[in-house]
């Protein structure tokens, strides 16, 4: 049973905020913890559903929704786009994806789902050289001025928070040795 073609195992090391490359085994696991979470909130992850969550995961967790088309289409012939679309809105509902606004790209949820899969703010940072976003978590601080700010703007739900800058592969080394060397005068 050779079926599974040559998928992005990764050798490669987890390069700080870079897009992290997800390997098969992870992605099964990640698979699992969905089908958990969802049936724990009474939703349904259809084969659907979790064909769409594989293949956003398959694209190391960041994909456009028309990459993520093509992937059906490549399986599956012709699909229809609000079949992925809809899909995505159930994922999002789920907070197993997140939408990314400002690089047009649905990300899967980088949490660690296996207590809690609650509502959480998720804070992105968004990659604005190579558009690789990470996921960390407003806590605290982050968390209760969005509180504020909801309250200010009536009826406004903050969904996500992202920040761009630049990611550390993109950011250029300082030069390192010759400033660490020399105190400050
Ligand atoms: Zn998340
Ligand atoms: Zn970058």
């Amino acid at each position: 049973m050779s079926a599974a073609k040559t998928l992005t195992e990764a050798p490669e090391k987890a390069s700080g905020r870079a897009s992290r490359r997800v390997s098969t085994r992870e992605i099964e696991r990640r698979l699992q913890d969905a089908q958990a979470h969802c049936s724990e909130r009474g939703a349904l992850l259809t084969p659907l559903r979790r064909e769409v969550l594989e293949l956003l995961l398959r694209r190391h967790g960041t994909a456009k929704a028309y990459d993520l088309q093509d992937d059906m289409r490549a399986r599956h012939g012709r699909v229809a786009p609000t079949t992925v679309y809809r899909a995505l809105d159930f994922l999002m509902s789920m907070q197993l994806v997140h939408r990314v606004d400002s690089v047009n790209s649905f990300v899967a949820c980088q949490l660690d789902h296996e207590h809690e899969h609650l509502a959480h703010q998720a804070l992105m940072l968004v990659c604005s050289q190579c558009g690789s976003v990470s996921e960390t978590h407003a806590e605290h601080e982050l968390a209760s001025a969005l509180r504020t700010l909801e309250r200010g703007a009536a009826g406004f739900e903050v969904s996500a928070v992202e920040i761009k800058g630049r990611c550390a592969t993109c950011t250029p080394r300082p030069r390192a040795a010759a400033a660490a060397d020399k105190p400050l005068a």
